[in-house]
């Protein structure tokens, strides 16, 4: 992986974008002492995507090469935790993965089958039990559930922050307020970055810019197979049918997830045609940018017959806050990670599919080990980059596919 070298390399290792995965492959790396690393966030740390998030890290998925990447973050957090002699405030609540149709009850057999196969503990509950676990919750009919008692949700800012100031306390430099507005190449290797504040001259860069990460490659030449779609959930107002310490809850029937948060319910809902962006459209920021109409009114209007359905209560209870962000989704639901073949200096961590916080310490510790030159303590193959074969990702039929992925999405 390394560059042709005239030894005059600022970092070994440059990343770009300081959101979860910037931060938390700053922080592997630094900490393996191979290196000096520098991580170039164009606005604050985190204030994009990573921001947003709701933040479930559900362990079982129907995706199981995302399971090893999860499975990686909790370990992190205990990591993190350690070294910062600090608490990160996981709420271990646990998940309670409901489904009513035909469909879901075999998705959900198959889900429990994973985890059981994982080692992760799952157990049917009966309605009473379940109802007793989430209170709101209405089961009619043949509905099964499965709770998984090791789930939890976690502030997704302070976990990063955590990453970038254990990656700090390593010797990792991150700079905030410079944007990297190109990269250096020397023939078919990439020798480091063009910035706001000159360019830095580095044996590996990593494009990990969120959203605007496809935008980055496509100046090289590369189509990254991802597209930005708008992911979105509501916060209703505090009430005392959601107790803060009870279960996420997965409802594929209602396209619908959920969590505690500020004393009411946090809930997602998955449009049947979600809304992608393209890349070449973004703005040049970070934060503040409206995503449609505000309020969310015509997607939670949609959504709303489907959730009723389990959560009686919607209609009685006050909005109280509407987020929304832009995830990066790929067709099949995985992140993109590793190397372009044919361009050396170059790796790419992006395509979180929505699933980016939950992921974030497994892409860590296999971006870095790439980056450092040693073997990735996980099976990358799934994650490769030209796994699609050519696309154009600015091509709406490409965007489409992506957009499908997130309302197809079934799991936390
Ligand atoms: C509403 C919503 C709910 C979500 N819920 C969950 C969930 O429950 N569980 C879960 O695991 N995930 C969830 N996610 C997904 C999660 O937020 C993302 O997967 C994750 O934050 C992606 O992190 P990132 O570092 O790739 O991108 P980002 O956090 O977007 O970071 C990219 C960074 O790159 C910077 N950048 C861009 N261009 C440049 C440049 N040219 N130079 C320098 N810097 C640049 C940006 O400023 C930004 O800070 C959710 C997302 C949204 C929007």
């Amino acid at each position: 992986m390394s560059a042709p070298t005239n030894g005059s390399h600022q970092a070994d290792l440059v990343i770009v974008g300081g959101g979860i995965f910037g931060c938390s492959i700053a922080w592997h790396y630094a900490r393996l002492g191979v290196g000096r690393v520098l991580l170039l966030e164009r606005d604050i740390l985190a204030c994009a995507a990573t921001s947003c998030a709701a933040a479930l890290l559900t362990r079982a998925r129907v995706k199981t090469a995302l399971m090893v990447l999860i499975t990686q973050t909790y370990a992190d957090i205990a990591a993190l935790e350690a070294e910062l002699d600090e608490t990160l405030d996981l709420h271990r609540v646990g998940s309670l993965h409901v489904a009513a149709s035909a469909l879901h009850r075999r998705e959900l057999q198959d889900l429990v089958g994973v985890a059981e196969r994982a080692g992760l503990r799952v157990d049917w509950l009966t309605a009473d039990d379940a109802i007793r676990r989430v209170p709101w919750l209405n089961l009619e009919g043949d509905a099964v559930t499965a709770f998984m008692p090791d789930d939890g949700f976690i502030d997704p800012y302070r976990l990063a922050m955590a990453y970038a100031r254990a990656a700090r306390r390593c010797g990792a430099e991150l700079r905030q307020g410079v944007a990297v507005t190109g990269f250096l190449r020397q023939g078919d290797w990439i020798s480091g970055v063009a910035t706001t504040q000159g360019p830095v001259h580095a044996a590996c860069v990593v494009d990990a810019a969120g959203a605007w990460a496809g935008l980055l490659a496509a100046s090289l030449g590369v189509g990254l197979p991802m597209a930005p779609v708008r992911s979105q959930y509501w916060i209703t107002a505090p009430d005392p049918l959601f107790p803060p310490d009870h279960p996420t809850t997965i409802l594929p029937d209602a396209r619908a997830y959920s969590r505690p948060d500020l004393g009411g319910l946090l809930f997602g809902l998955r449009e049947r045609q979600s809304v992608s962006i393209d890349p070449r459209r973004l703005p040049c920021t970070s934060s503040g940018f409206a995503l449609g109409e505000a309020g969310g009114h015509s997607s939670l209007e949609g959504g709303a017959p489907a959730l009723r359905r389990f959560l009686p209560a919607l209609d009685q209870l006050g909005i109280a806050h509407y987020i929304a962000g832009l995830s990066t989704y790929t067709p099949d639901g995985l992140p993109i990670l590793g190397a372009v073949a044919g361009l050396g200096g170059f790796l790419a961590a992006t395509g979180c599919s929505g699933a980016g916080i939950a992921t974030a310490g497994g892409v860590g510790a296999s971006i870095a080990a790439l980056a450092a030159e040693r073997t990735p303590p996980f099976d990358l193959a799934p994650f490769r980059i030209d796994r699609f074969g050519p696309i154009n990702p600015f091509n709406m039929e490409f965007r489409r596919r992506c957009e499908q992925a997130r309302s197809n999405k079934s799991s936390g």
